[in-house]
């Protein structure tokens, strides 16, 4: 293997490491429940309540 080859392979895995970064997330990563549409048009875990973004369903309550 050359050293050009392992540079390509290099940039192919850092290319899917930012797909994956870029790609929303589809389960809890608390508990892996696939999340759920709320009522404010994101997406929720409705198991602890976990939001993608870092926010709780919580926080949003509170301010109501
Ligand atoms: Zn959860």
């Amino acid at each position: 293997m050359s050293w050009e080859q392992l540079a390509d392979i290099l940039r192919e895995a850092r290319q899917l490491a930012q797909e994956d970064a870029s790609a929303p997330p589809t389960a809890c990563p608390d508990d892996g429940i696939p999340l759920e549409a709320s009522h404010d048009g994101g997406l929720h875990c409705r198991f602890c309540g976990w939001r993608p973004g870092g926010r709780y369903i919580g926080d949003a309550l509170g301010g109501l």
